[in-house]
């Protein structure tokens, strides 16, 4: 059986999850409205991963038998004033994610729940990858994004991405 703690844990995780997508649309949507369509596509991919996020943890609770609670999502609440403070909350809002995770992972370690450990390996090494491309834009933008021509061609960078399904199968 699965501890209350962690269950919990991991219900309002799927909020937080839909909380991400529903932030990165709105950076999306944000980038749609400064003509920056490159950035956009790239946020919003962002947003289509996060909620693959959500459904997984929604899963697993199914797939163990436990119940779920599916609450309000937040409205998106970054102050943006300049493209670099989109980039910049990303980051900080994937050191917070990384955060949850991480205090999950503590008590299903506590708990010695091993299949719980195990489900959020892949959320581990998610949030190493995360944290790495949100730095990179940040970097990239820091180089290049004053001059227009170097903004142009990081737009057309980031049109470039394409979605892809989590490598996580539950
Ligand atoms: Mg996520």
């Amino acid at each position: 059986m699965m501890n209350e703690k962690v269950r919990a844990l991991l219900n309002d995780q799927i909020n937080k999850e839909f909380y991400s997508a529903y932030l990165y649309l709105d950076f999306s949507n944000y980038f749609s409205q400064a003509g920056l369509d490159g950035f956009a596509n790239w946020y919003k991919i962002q947003a289509e991963e996060e909620r693959d996020h959500a459904l997984l943890f929604y899963q697993f609770l199914q797939n163990e038998n436990q119940p779920v609670t599916l609450e309000a999502i937040a409205k998106p609440d970054k102050i943006i004033n300049t493209n670099m403070d989109v980039l910049r909350a990303g980051l900080e809002h994937e050191e917070y994610v990384t955060s949850l995770i991480n205090a999950i992972y503590d008590e299903a370690h506590k708990d010695k729940d091993y299949r719980t450990m195990q489900f959020l390996d892949w959320f581990v090494k998610e949030q190493g990858e995360e944290e790495t491309n949100a730095n990179d834009l940040i970097s990239k933008m820091e180089l290049f994004g004053s001059d227009p021509r170097g903004l142009y061609l990081l737009n057309q960078e980031l049109a470039a991405r394409v979605y892809s399904a989590p490598s996580l199968v539950l």
